[in-house]
């Protein structure tokens, strides 16, 4: 071989099976060979085991797949560029012209804004609702037949629960699926309902670091492949890079989410006494509306804590004096973060809409890094002593 030729075929070293790297590989290939056409078009028509094209499998993409899987305790995933990018995908392949979608006011903007512009212009119709209508909710099933139900549990921003057990119940009286964005809660709850499709973002706890874009959609073998032939055609997959970076972060989920967690409550108790504020919102606080019913459900109560000043135009000061908590999006992240009420608007939604989201004019989010708790309790007393 001359050494162009050479240089594009390199020698590659591979460990016997007995001799195997305690970190997985990052399989950064597009392609994928057999040995010959034949074993290509059996591997093409899922005869044998195989990869051939990164944007339809990958085996470091395929690897935390069933990662996120089993911690959700299903069968099969799909991971994807981004937890839009998972929720724009999913909503797509399930959906058709005529199809009706109940969705919650509630809801994270973007998710709630496909639904009613995006999908709307495919002739998919919607009811929106608050997440807490029980009535409601039975309602439109009665009245309209619905395809599928799309929620959340604690939601973002204000931590409102969702009666999982009887939205799931009702869903499978009336015939319609199921989606729950479980982002907020995480991979290791709410497993134990029947729930037809998980959706996570993985930029979030399953990532841990802010430095890289994620999402999944997992639920039973059947309906995540029929899915996969379409995403396929979608073309959102999840890089390989990527997906080694959010398994090098699951690693330490469990431990930075209880830890998150702990400092949350401790945050939540702190605020709820303090005479600067008039509320807290944190489903762990025993004034929570849904206490009961997020303790019936969870195991962990989240590490978001948001909270109402009763100066509802110091909001923004308070942000700006806070030295700890940085003012930025997304959650999850070893920094805490606060998301200030200029940033929480909802434009897409009229007055009453957005009155059913919980969003007062002084509402502000916390979210919880990995910081020693005693600063956080010192920052966040500074800043309100400052007001
Ligand atoms: C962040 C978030 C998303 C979107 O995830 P990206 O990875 O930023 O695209 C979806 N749902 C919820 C509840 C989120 O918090």
């Amino acid at each position: 071989m001359k050494e162009k030729t050479r240089n594009v075929h390199p020698p590659q070293v591979r460990p016997a099976d007995d001799n195997p790297p305690l970190v997985a590989p990052i399989y950064q290939s597009v392609k994928f060979e057999y040995a010959s056409v034949a074993e290509t078009q059996r591997g093409l028509k899922g005869e044998r085991d195989g990869f051939y094209y990164s944007r339809i499998a990958n085996p470091t993409t395929r690897q935390l797949e069933q990662q996120l899987a089993a911690m959700q305790g299903r069968q099969a995933a799909i991971v994807l560029a981004s937890g839009v990018a998972a929720i724009t995908n999913t909503l797509f392949a399930l959906l058709q012209a005529g199809d009706h979608v109940l969705c919650f006011a509630e809801l994270y903007g973007p998710t709630r804004q496909f639904i009613r512009r995006s999908l709307k212009r495919y002739g998919v119709t919607h009811s929106i609702l608050s997440v807490e209508d029980d009535a409601g909710i039975e309602k439109v099933l009665t009245g309209t037949p619905t395809k599928l139900i799309v929620f959340e549990s604690p939601t973002n921003p204000m931590l409102k629960v969702a009666d999982i057990s009887r939205i799931t119940g009702l869903a499978r009286q009336y015939g319609a699926l199921t989606l729950l964005d479980n982002t907020l809660a995480g991979l290791h709850q709410h497993s134990q309902f029947e729930v037809d499709l998980y959706l996570h973002s993985l930029t979030k706890y399953a990532s841990g670091h802010g430095d890289v874009l994620g999402g999944a959609v997992i639920g039973d073998r059947a309906l995540i492949d029929r899915l996969r032939s379409e995403f396929v055609l979608l073309g959102g997959t999840l890089d390989a890079h990527a997906a080694y970076l959010i398994q090098r972060g699951l690693k330490t989920y469990y431990h930075r989410y209880e830890s998150q967690c702990q400092t949350a409550m401790q945050v939540a108790q702190y605020l709820a006494t303090h005479p600067k504020v008039e509320r807290v919102h944190y489903p762990g606080l025993v004034q929570h509306s849904r206490h009961a019913l997020a303790k019936a459900q969870m195991q962990q109560f989240g590490t978001v804590v948001s909270l109402d000043l009763i100066d509802a135009l110091a909001g923004n000061r308070f942000a700006d004096e806070l030295k700890l908590f940085s003012i930025a999006a997304s959650m999850g992240s070893p920094e805490s973060l606060i998301v200030p009420p200029a940033l929480m608007g909802t434009p897409d939604l009229t007055a009453d809409q957005a009155r059913l989201t919980g969003i007062a004019p002084g509402s502000l989010r916390l979210s919880m890094g990995l910081e020693d708790v005693d600063d956080l309790l010192a920052d966040l007393a500074q800043a309100l002593a400052s007001l």
